[in-house]
């Protein structure tokens, strides 16, 4: 039997999200929002990233799982495709 990759264990990691019950509002902006609030969201969400356990296994999963939108693993969706592209 084939071995599952962590990240795709979700219950291995996000018990000690940062995260985790925290409104998720400020992880997944709404596109219609204003830019600056967007950006202004992102930042509270990226400061709850700043003291999390587990960036790498959260940004791990949002690669495996092709995740566009949201904050994972302290990076926005522009950050990771920046990275992705470098
Ligand atoms: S890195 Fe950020 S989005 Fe991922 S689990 Fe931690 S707090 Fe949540």
């Amino acid at each position: 039997m084939a071995s599952t990759p962590e990240a795709l264990e979700p219950q291995l990691w996000r018990h000690a999200a940062a995260c985790a019950g925290s409104d998720p509002t400020p992880f997944f902006p709404r596109d219609d929002l204003d830019e600056q609030v967007r950006r202004d969201l992102e930042h509270q969400a990226l400061q709850v990233c700043s003291r999390c356990p587990v960036r790498v296994p959260c940004l791990q999963y949002s690669r495996v799982t092709g995740q566009e939108y949201g904050v994972w693993g302290g990076l926005t969706p522009s950050m990771r495709h920046q990275r992705a592209t470098r």
